[in-house]
C-alpha cells in the first residue's frame, strides 16, 4: 500500500482540497511553493501512463478543475503542471503556482512550512473549489 493510499484510506492525514469518488486532491506536504498540490487517482497505478484512458481523462479534468481553485487562492502567473513520481509509487499530478520558472525546479530545496501555514492554505483554496 503507498503512503498515498494511506492518504485515501484516512489511516494518514492529509491537508485535502477536493474529492470525488475517483480522485483526491491534497497540498503536497515539502512544497516547491506555497499552494502546491498533488491530484492522484483513488485507485493505485504507479506510473501515470498505465492508467486506463478513462481514469486518466478524468484525472486531467479533476486536476483542471482543481488548478482553477489554486490559481484563484493563490497570487501566480498561471499554474505549472508536472508527473515525477520518483519518489511515490502512486500516479500524481503536481499543480504548482508559478511566480518564476525556477518554482518548478524539482532539484531545489523543498519549502518547510508549519502547519498552520498548510491548513490556512488548504482552507483558501478549497472555499475557491466549484
Ligand atoms: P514524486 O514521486 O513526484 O517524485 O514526488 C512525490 C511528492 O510527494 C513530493 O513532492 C513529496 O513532497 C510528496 N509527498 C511525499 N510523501 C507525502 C505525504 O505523506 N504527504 C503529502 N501530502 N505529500 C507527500
Amino acid at each position: 500500500m503507498t503512503i498515498f493510499s494511506k492518504i485515501v484510506a484516512g489511516e494518514i492525514p492529509c491537508y485535502k482540497i477536493a474529492e470525488s469518488d475517483d480522485f483526491l486532491a491534497f497540498l503536497d506536504i515539502n512544497p516547491l511553493a506555497i499552494g502546491h498540490t498533488l491530484v492522484i487517482p483513488k485507485k493505485e497505478v504507479d506510473y501515470i501512463f498505465d492508467i486506463d484512458d478513462e481514469l486518466y481523462t478524468g484525472l486531467m479534468l479533476f486536476a483542471k478543475q482543481v488548478a482553477a481553485a489554486v490559481e484563484k487562492a493563490i497570487p501566480c502567473q498561471r499554474i505549472g503542471v508536472a508527473v515525477i513520481g520518483l519518489e511515490v509509487p502512486h500516479a500524481h499530478v503536481h499543480l504548482i503556482p508559478l511566480k518564476h520558472v525556477s518554482d518548478i525546479n524539482f532539484s531545489r530545496p523543498k519549502l518547510q512550512l508549519a502547519a498552520e501555514d498548510l491548513q490556512a492554505t488548504a482552507e483558501k483554496i478549497r472555499t475557491e473549489f466549484v
